[in-house]
């Protein structure tokens, strides 16, 4: 008889994080808008965006797609890295202007970080020790679980350490770091980013950082990129998305970079780089023609998609300020679009999240889904229309 794969059916008798949210956080949802059908919800649970796409990547979408229905203009099947204009652009236009030399073989287009965050665990062994942020973006953990890795610590992200965990105790293996942070709003200095990169370089580790929320930073302070610190190339490997940068979180498109200079044990540089196209070639024959274009396009205007993050950025401000004058303790909200409320004094996740429902119709996410040090927290997502702030605000 046909056996299951263990580690998928250990995960799904567990509670994944979209279980819970399925189960437990729409349930909850639905059962209050059924019972007061007169009142309005608020949505600022998801990270999904909600501003339309700059006029230039619309029309560079326009265009492909009328190319694909010409005999003289159509394509098919592109480079399994990726479209090499858009490569060249990442580098070019994206890590350029933080100072950063990247050559275009490093870099691997994907249908979106999501996506990527899989595919890049299927580079390392099993027995690798994992570190984790805690609270995580749950895909790291999920993703190296349904690998069959087990060997995971958690670093602490608290308000003491301005949730940027402190270096691990012991030596491991693989580093996940996300700043800007999701969930808890946090973002990272130069120095605090480079003690990681020297621990990684001293401990013959690697890093995986997750930069999706890069555009996000507006102070000159925070590295975008893990890249900006020196040595990092030979031991980090870094995770982008046009979703939030640019509107496209239902257009799918991101990309990881796999440093030449990259060695594991027993590697020399440019064979992980090697792995990587190799691995993605067995995986998928690259990112939609169509969402590349349209990548393509938004790196030539970055300052229209700049103003699109600067309206969230805005609408975090705002929240921030109305939630800190009801009186609740929020950390993020500034270079993040994240808010990460910090619940009364003995309360946890879930009721803080069902007192901001109930009173105020306001629908976040339970910190403690994200991980146990997420535990008393809610995550507010401020990616909505600022119409939504707005009222939000005043059911505050
Ligand atoms: N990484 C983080 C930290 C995220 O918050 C998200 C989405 O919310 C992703 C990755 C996934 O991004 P994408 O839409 O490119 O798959």
């Amino acid at each position: 008889m046909t056996t299951k794969n263990q580690n998928l059916s250990k995960l799904f008798a567990s509670d994944t994080f979209a279980d819970m949210v399925r189960n437990k956080l729409i349930k909850t949802v639905e059962d209050y808008k059924a019972s007061n059908p007169q009142k309005e919800i608020h949505m600022m649970a998801w990270g999904d965006t909600s501003y339309p796409l700059p006029a230039k990547v619309v029309a560079a979408l326009v265009d492909a797609a009328t190319k694909l229905g010409h005999q003289s203009t159509y394509t098919g099947y592109g480079e399994l890295e990726g479209n090499i204009k858009l490569r060249e652009a990442i580098c070019n236009n994206y890590y350029k202007d933080c100072g950063i030399d990247l050559k275009p073989e490093e870099i691997f287009v994907s249908d979106g970080a999501h996506s990527a965050t899989f595919d890049i665990q299927a580079l390392f062994g099993l027995d690798n020790v994992i570190a984790l942020q805690d609270p995580i973006y749950p895909p790291y953990l999920e993703a190296n679980l349904l690998a069959g890795r087990n060997k995971i610590i958690y670093l602490e992200c608290n308000e003491v350490n301005n949730f940027v965990p402190e270096l691990p105790q012991s030596k491991v293996d693989i580093i996940y770091l996300c700043f800007p942070n999701n969930p808890t709003g946090g973002v990272a200095t130069k120095e605090q980013l480079k003690a990681f990169v020297d621990y990684a370089i001293n401990y013959n580790s690697i890093i995986i950082f997750d930069a999706v929320y890069s555009t996000f930073i507006t102070d000159p302070n925070i590295p975008k990129s893990i890249y900006e610190i020196e040595g990092a190339t030979k031991c980090a490997i870094e995770i982008g998305s046009f979703s939030k940068m640019a509107g496209f979180t239902g257009l799918r498109l991101g990309w990881s970079v796999v440093p030449v200079a990259l060695t594991l044990e027993s590697t020399v540089p440019g064979e992980l780089t090697e792995m990587c196209r190799i691995s993605q070639s067995i995986r998928f024959w690259g990112a939609s023609n169509l969402a590349q274009q349209g990548g393509i396009a938004a790196l030539s205007c970055q300052q229209e998609c700049q103003e699109i993050v600067n309206y969230y950025l805005e609408n975090a401000r705002i929240f921030k300020e109305g939630l800190e004058a009801f009186g609740l303790t929020c950390f993020g909200g500034t270079n993040n679009p994240y808010i990460w409320v910090k619940g009364p004094e003995g309360m946890n996740s879930w009721e803080v999240f069902n007192q901001l429902l109930f009173k105020a119709n306001i629908v976040g996410i339970p910190g403690s889904l994200f991980g146990s040090s997420g535990e008393g927290f809610l995550r507010l997502s401020t990616l909505c229309r600022r119409e939504n702030i707005e009222k939000a605000m005043q059911n505050l």
